[in-house]
């Protein structure tokens, strides 16, 4: 068994492979040094100094051994031969398979404006850019934040308890403008804006400028000017897709595969965001870049490959963290035609339920756990939610819940 890719969805293979009683060899191949970690509080606890380093990995090293999993880092794969059922690694190895997994993740759009390549502009996406950012936000006297996605805004938040002044740029008429509803965005806007980050909408970057190779403001269309010795980009995330394409299997918007992570090749799977997915909560194929699709989909993976075979079907969930504040989001609202809130946005406690042809899709709550708990419940089961009803806070949605 081999597994590329050592994030979430590689490690969970994995575990759940031994987990489940698979005896046979199975190896990780991991491009980064580090044993695999979570990502979530690169943006949050780790960024702020707050969490113990140990706790970052899913598993100490030596449970790699104990468990009889090979695990190599520093390592990426080149090439898949899938007629020899082998694979070439950037050490020049060639090491056979019996099952690939492909968990290869997604990696950082590039900004490509005019200066992008300065000294001081920088992206998160693994343990060591987080190092690097929280060494950079010290000595930093004004950042700017491209993206007013996630971990735009995560990070923005993180600069201002780090009490560093902080302007965030989002291209969109609003934040996280994709995801959810114009409310939501307010209230983060506002938040934001409370805590003392300037946020730019409709924002034009045309170029940063920068003296001895060091970036010093960010220059608009319009001709403002942002002074900035340090630009943290977040703009969202490519599907790595290479090795797949190359080695001949279907991708589109990620790496094609069925309900048990399966590719067009049987012995091939892949999880995790680098996969386009049949999802019954998004209509469609999706490709979800979240914890819960990478945990999910390779305990389906692992399933499959054992010969037990469940489908991935579990309700997608997100989470955000800003400050004191917890955005939980279930379902995938894309496609919605109604919106209700449940709640008092001016409370800082409200919930979005949004409904497609009078059928909910999604729920979006900011401090309201309860909401989000029984919106998983409701979604999974499929209950039937009365939009008007759903409205009035006093109305108990977990009596919507099969018995
Ligand atoms: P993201 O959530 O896709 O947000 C990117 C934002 O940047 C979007 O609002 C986008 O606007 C905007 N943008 C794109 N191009 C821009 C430009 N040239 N100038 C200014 N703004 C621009 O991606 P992300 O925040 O970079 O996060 C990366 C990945 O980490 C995602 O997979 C995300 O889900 C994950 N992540 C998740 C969490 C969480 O769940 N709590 C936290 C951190 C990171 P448009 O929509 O208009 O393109």
């Amino acid at each position: 068994m081999l597994v590329v890719g050592g994030g979430q969805a590689g490690f969970q293979v994995a575990a759940s492979l031994r987990a489940d009683g698979y005896d046979g060899p199975v190896r990780i191949i991991g491009a980064e040094h580090h044993p695999p970690y979570q990502r979530p509080p690169l943006s949050k606890g780790l960024l702020l100094g707050k969490m113990d380093r140990a706790r970052l990995l899913f598993r100490q090293p030596s449970f790699y051994p104990a468990q009889a999993i090979e695990l190599r880092l520093g390592e990426t794969i080149e090439a898949v031969d899938r007629q020899a059922r082998t694979v070439a690694t950037s050490t020049g190895d060639v090491l056979d398979y019996d099952r690939l997994v492909l968990a290869t993740g997604t990696r950082v759009r590039p900004l490509t404006v005019p200066g992008a390549e300065l000294d001081g502009v920088v992206y998160l996406r693994t343990i060591d850019d987080c190092d690097d950012l929280a060494r950079r936000i010290g000595e930093a006297r004004r950042v700017v934040v491209v993206g007013g996605g996630f971990i735009g805004l995560e990070v923005a938040a993180a600069i201002r308890l780090l009490g560093k002044p902080v302007t965030v740029l989002e291209a969109a008429g609003r934040l996280m403008g994709r995801v959810v509803a114009p409310v939501i965005s307010s209230f983060f806007a506002d938040l934001h804006r409370e805590r003392g980050v300037e946020i730019v909408l409709d924002a034009r970057i045309a170029n940063l400028e920068g003296e001895a190779g060091r970036v010093h403001a960010v220059a608009m269309a319009d001709g403002t000017r942002h002074e900035a010795d340090l630009v943290v980009v977040g703009i969202g995330v490519l599907p790595n897709v290479e090795l797949a394409q190359a080695a001949g299997l279907r991708c589109e918007n990620g790496i094609v595969v069925d309900a048990h992570g399966r590719t067009s090749d049987p012995a091939i799977f892949a999880a995790g965001e680098c996969t386009s997915h049949p999802n019954r909560f998004a209509g469609g194929f999706a490709r979800l870049e979240s914890v819960q699709n990478a945990v999910d989909q390779a305990k389906a993976v692992a399933a499959a490959i054992l010969g037990r075979p469940e489908p991935y079907d579990e309700v997608p969930w997100f989470w955000s963290d800003q400050y004191e504040v917890k955005l939980q989001m279930v379902g995938i609202s894309a496609g919605h035609d109604r919106q209700v809130v449940r709640g008092d946005p001016a409370q800082g406690r409200f919930s979005v339920l949004y409904f497609k042809e009078g059928r909910l899709l999604a729920i979006d709550s900011i401090n309201r756990p309860g909401d989000h708990m029984t919106g998983r419940k409701l979604l999974t089961a499929g209950s039937a939610v009365d939009a008007d009803q759903a409205a009035d806070e006093t109305f108990e949605l977990k009596t919507l819940l099969p018995a």
